[in-house]
């Protein structure tokens, strides 16, 4: 079965109905882009994997667990590794410090996966006992990558990680991302505007448009539709 699936899943804001019936699957090992325009609901989708936004219909499975109903603060240890919008770093606490942070709950192992870290990060390991808040945009986002991978996910979700740097260091961030999915096999869910660039790194893609799938397949056939 699916890593990730989402069945039926509706959910909204109030009176605003973001998400109408989303079914949507992530297998064990696979790259998958979720994309739309603005307002599309992924974002929402995202919200629902993270516990922040609770489903009012349909069901959110994980690992062949049904989460649907686990809060936020409940979901830390269940493997889902998130990269959120704008990156969220500590500014006045330093790249190690933001990085512990993410280790949250597996503290047991956590100076091996620091080092693991620094070795895929080396920017951050030439500052690691800087404030986050002097790094680059660029760094700042793989010190969001790192922080995620500190909790030794399964599947890391990430929204939007392009948003706010120039073309090349995204590239970079996009770099870093396939070859955690290449070398280590790890899971990725990613949410990006960039479309044309995603849609070459994912295996598969969704297309969001008014809070429903509007077009899903492999990522090449889903390039090729007008
Ligand atoms: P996307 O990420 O694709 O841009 P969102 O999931 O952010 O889309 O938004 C889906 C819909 O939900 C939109 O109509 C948006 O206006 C609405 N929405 C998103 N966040 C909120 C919120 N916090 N409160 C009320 N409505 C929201
Ligand atoms: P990028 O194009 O990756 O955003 P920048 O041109 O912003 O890169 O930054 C280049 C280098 O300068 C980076 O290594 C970054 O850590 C450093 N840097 C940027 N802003 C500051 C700052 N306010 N204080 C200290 N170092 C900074």
């Amino acid at each position: 079965s699916a890593l990730l699936e989402l069945a039926g899943v509706h959910a909204g804001y109030g009176g605003v109905r973001a998400l109408r019936g989303i079914d949507l699957t992530v297998e064990e090992g696979e790259f998958v882009v979720l994309l739309g325009p603005n307002g599309a609901g992924k974002s929402t989708t995202l919200r629902v994997l993270s516990g922040l936004v609770k489903p009012t219909g349909g069901a959110v499975r994980f690992g062949g667990r049904d989460i649907t109903r686990v809060p936020g603060w409940r979901r830390a240890g269940l493997g889902i590794g998130h990269v959120p919008e704008g990156r969220r770093i500590f500014p006045d606490h330093t790249v190690l410090e933001n990085l512990r942070l993410g280790a949250f709950p597996v503290r047991r192992r956590e100076a091996k996966l620091l080092a693991e870290v620094l070795e895929l990060f080396p920017r951050l390991a030439e500052r690691r006992d800087q404030p986050a808040g002097t790094l680059s945009g660029g760094e700042a986002q793989m010190l969001a990558v790192g922080r995620a991978l500190m909790g030794e996910p399964r599947l890391l979700v990430l929204d939007e990680p392009s948003l706010g740097l120039a073309p090349l260091k995204a590239a970079e961030v996009f770099r870093h991302v396939k070859r955690l999915h290449t070398e280590r096999g790890l899971s990725v869910l990613l949410v990006e505007q960039l479309a044309l660039v995603a849609l070459r790194l994912a295996e598969r893609a969704y297309v969001m448009e008014r809070g429903a799938i509007a077009l899903s397949g492999p990522a090449e056939d889903v390039a090729a539709d007008p």
